[in-house]
C-alpha cells in the first residue's frame, strides 16, 4: 500500500513532529529485538520513521526488510534512506524503482561516507558524486516520491568552507529536498546558528534537528569524534561524574537531550528527529511524550 509523504505530515502538523531513526541489525536475533522496540514505540506515534542504510554489504538489503517490517506494522510513513556509495546511477535507479513499488514514498537521500581508510569520497564508476545528484535522479523517476537531505550544524567534515557547504545544501534543496534533517549535536547554539545561515542563504525548507541522547562518556566521544560535534562542558562533567554508573549516565543524557528538546521546540523548530539506535528507553521517557502531547 501507498504511504504517506513526510512532506505532507510536515505540512499539516498541529503539533511539533517527533520522529525515530532505526538501523538495519545484521542479524536475525537483532531484528527479532528492533521489532519488540518497534512495537513499544508504536504508542508513542511518531510521526515517520526512518531506516539507516549500511555503507555496503548484507545489511543494504535489510534496509528494505525493516522498512517493509515497520510498513507491516502500521508505521507510515516510512523512510527508507539511500546513498551513493558503490553504486553505479542503473544500480541506483533500479534501488529506487523497487522502493516505489513496495509503496514507499519518502527516500533519504545522502552521498554516504568515504570508504574506511579514505578521506575524500571517490564518485563509483558511472556512479554519482554527491546528494544532489542522488536527489535529482530520484525526483527524476518518480516525482512522488519525498526526499529528505542532510545538514551539518556544525559544518560537514569535507567541506571546503561553511559558506560552501549551505551552497550545497541549498542546491539539495532546490533540487527537490523537500526537507532537511541535522546531523547530531549537543549544543543548540549550533543548530540556531545553522538555522539562520540556511534562511540567510535563502533555504526555505523544514529544518528538523536530530538528536541522539547519550548513554555514557565513551559513546559521547565517539559520536562527537565521528560526527565532529562540539561537546559542551558541562556534558562532559555530568558524565563523568556518573562514572561507571550507567543508570546514572543514562539519566543524565536524557536529561540532557530533554533539556535541548524543551528549548529547541519553545524556539519553533518542526520537530525532532531521535537517532534512537534500535533501543527504546529514551523513547518510551514519560517527560519526552509529555513535550510531544502523546
Ligand atoms: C540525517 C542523516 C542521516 C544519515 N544517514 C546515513 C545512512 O543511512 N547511511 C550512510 O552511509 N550515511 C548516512 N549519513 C551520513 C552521510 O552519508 C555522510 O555525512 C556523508 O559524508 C555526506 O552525505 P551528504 O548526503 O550530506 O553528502 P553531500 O550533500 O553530497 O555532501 C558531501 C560533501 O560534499 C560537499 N558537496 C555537496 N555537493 C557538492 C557539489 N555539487 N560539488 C562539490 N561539493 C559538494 C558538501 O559540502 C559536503 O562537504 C547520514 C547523515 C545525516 C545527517
Amino acid at each position: 500500500m501507498k504511504q504517506k509523504r513526510i512532506s505532507e505530515c510536515i505540512a499539516t502538523a498541529r503539533r511539533p513532529l517527533l520522529s525515530y531513526e532505526f538501523f538495519p541489525p545484521k542479524s536475525d536475533a537483532g531484528m527479532n529485538t528492533l521489532r519488540q522496540v518497534a512495537e513499544s514505540l508504536l504508542p508513542t506515534k511518531p510521526d515517520f520513521v526512518t531506516v539507516t542504510y549500511g555503507a555496503g554489504g548484507t545489511t543494504r538489503s535489510r534496509t528494505l526488510e525493516v522498512c517493509d517490517l515497520l510498513m507491516s506494522m502500521g508505521f507510515d510513513p516510512v523512510m527508507h534512506h539511500l546513498t551513493c556509495v558503490g553504486a553505479t546511477r542503473t544500480d541506483l535507479e533500479a534501488t529506487v524503482d523497487r522502493l516505489h513499488a513496495h509503496g514507499l514514498r519518502n527516500i533519504m537521500a545522502l552521498r554516504g561516507d568515504p570508504p574506511h581508510g579514505d578521506s575524500r569520497f571517490r564518485r563509483p564508476v558511472n556512479g554519482l558524486a554527491h546528494a544532489v545528484e542522488l536527489v535529482r535522479l530520484i525526483k527524476q523517476r518518480h516525482p512522488d516520491i519525498c526526499c529528505g537531505v542532510a545538514g551539518y550544524p556544525e559544518v560537514h567534515q569535507e567541506a571546503l568552507s561553511p559558506e560552501s557547504d549551505l551552497l550545497y545544501l541549498k542546491d539539495k534543496t532546490e533540487a527537490g529536498g523537500a526537507f532537511v534533517t541535522t546531523q547530531l549535536f549537543y549544543d543548540n547554539t549550533a543548530y540556531f546558528r545553522f538555522e539562520k545561515q540556511c534562511r540567510d542563504w535563502g533555504i526555505r525548507v523544514p529544518i528538523i534537528p536530530g538528536l541522539l541522547p547519550p548513554n555514557s562518556l565513551g559513546q559521547l566521544q565517539r559520536m562527537a569524534g565521528l560526527c565532529r560535534a562540539s561537546l559542551p562542558t558541562a556534558l562532559i562533567r555530568a558524565l563523568q561524574e556518573a562514572g561507571d554508573d550507567t543508570a546514572r549516565a543514562e539519566q543524565v543524557g536524557l536529561e540532557w537531550t530533554m533539556g535541548q528538546i524543551e528549548e529547541l521546540l519553545a524556539r519553533g523548530v518542526p520537530g525532532v528527529h531521535l537517532y534512537i539506535l534500535n533501543r527504546a528507553n529514551f523513547a518510551l521517557a514519560p517527560a519526552l511524550r509529555k513535550c510531544f502531547q502523546r
